[in-house]
């Protein structure tokens, strides 16, 4: 019989498990539309009662729990300040500038930014000048490896932000993997924005959906923008459960990820022509640059022997720790690797 493949694209690949497709058959459901549908009910408490927020929206992805922050707080031509390897501005479709029409006062650098960035970029408030409307940090960092926020460089952004009057978002696809790897619960992070979404979909293993926190001001206008792109669902807690059972039962799990990403970065780093930061591996993702082989062809050649991850750029490959990867299929995976390099 041939192995199972270990797959390290993404933490998205991740399939519901047998007792989180139990919970799903269960669950009870009514018309989200008309705000009676008792799962998603307590699916959004839950979200607020890990993130501290008054009132949370659940929406059916992570790009548009984006999309809807940036409607909410964005006026055509107003400035977001945000990172330059953000998601939004990569992996999202050009959606804020086509639909929310935001101007992006971008941050150079691949990865955190820092109080001083944003003080930097503020507008001044002349009549001709773009208005800054919005401050928007990711965390973890795709791009950067799956890097986080120290805790102090978040207090230190939100005094900035809140001495402007101007509102802070988290793009917190994966924020749990943040507060994993910082030891603390969500709402130390999610204490400092005035927003922030989070995914289900990712390493907390659910099928669908991501949870956009905030005021219930806040929300009320989330919720206009949700329909008007069609993102309101019907009896969507049969999707729901999946998260709230990922809520029940995958975060504590995440640090398993964490180890596991480390592992597979130690093992990735002793394979000449390949070279790996161990000190930037500190979530579930890692970085491999490729010396003497492109990322693409590497990338193939271990598919080919049931080991699949991302080439990011033509020298650079990603792996992705989740839910459905072992420490076993981790040293399968570098096994692969570092035989396909030989080769
Ligand atoms: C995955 C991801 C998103 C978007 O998620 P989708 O559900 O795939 O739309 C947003 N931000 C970050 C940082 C992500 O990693």
């Amino acid at each position: 019989m041939p192995e199972a493949i270990v797959d390290l694209r993404s933490d998205t690949v991740t399939a519901p498990s047998s007792a989180m497709r139990e919970a799903m058959a269960r669950a009870p459901v009514g018309d989200d539309v008309y705000g009676e549908d008792p799962t998603i009910a307590a699916l959004e408490n839950k979200a607020c009662e890990l993130t501290g927020k008054a009132a949370a929206l659940y929406v059916p992805s992570g790009s548009m729990a984006n999309l809807i922050a940036q409607m909410v707080y964005v006026r055509r031509g107003d400035e977001v300040i945000l990172g330059q390897d953000s998601h939004v501005l990569f992996y999202e479709s050009g959606s804020g500038a086509a639909l929310a029409g935001c101007l992006y006062a971008v941050v150079p650098g691949s990865g955190l930014i820092n109080a001083a960035d944003v003080r930097a970029r503020l507008q001044a408030g002349s009549f001709y000048a773009p208005r800054t409307a919005l401050v928007w940090l990711e965390n973890t960092h795709n791009r950067a490896g799956g890097a986080f926020y120290p805790l102090g460089d978040l207090a230190a952004i939100a005094a900035l932000t809140s001495q402007h009057g101007l509102p802070l978002h988290l793009d917190g696809a994966r924020a749990f993997n943040a507060a994993a790897a910082l030891g603390v619960p969500l709402l130390e992070i999610a204490q400092h924005f005035d927003s922030l979404s989070f995914c289900l979909s990712k390493g907390l293993g659910a099928p669908v959906g991501t949870l956009l926190c905030g005021t219930a001001a806040f929300r009320n206008e989330a919720l206009r923008f949700r329909k008007m792109l069609g993102g309101a669902m019907r009896q969507a807690g049969i999707v729901a459960a999946g998260g709230l059972y990922a809520l029940q039962h995958n975060v504590a799990r995440l640090a398993d990820d964490h180890a596991n990403a480390r592992r597979l970065a130690e093992q990735l780093q002793g394979i000449p022509g390949l070279t790996v930061d161990l000190a930037a591996t500190v979530t579930n993702l890692v970085l491999a640059d490729v010396v003497h082989q492109g990322a693409k062809a590497l990338a193939d050649r271990c598919a080919h022997h049931g080991v699949r991850f991302a080439p990011v750029t033509p020298s650079r490959v990603r792996f992705v720790t989740h839910l459905d990867v072992s420490a076993a299929d981790i040293d399968r995976a570098a096994a692969v690797v570092r035989q396909a390099m030989r080769d």
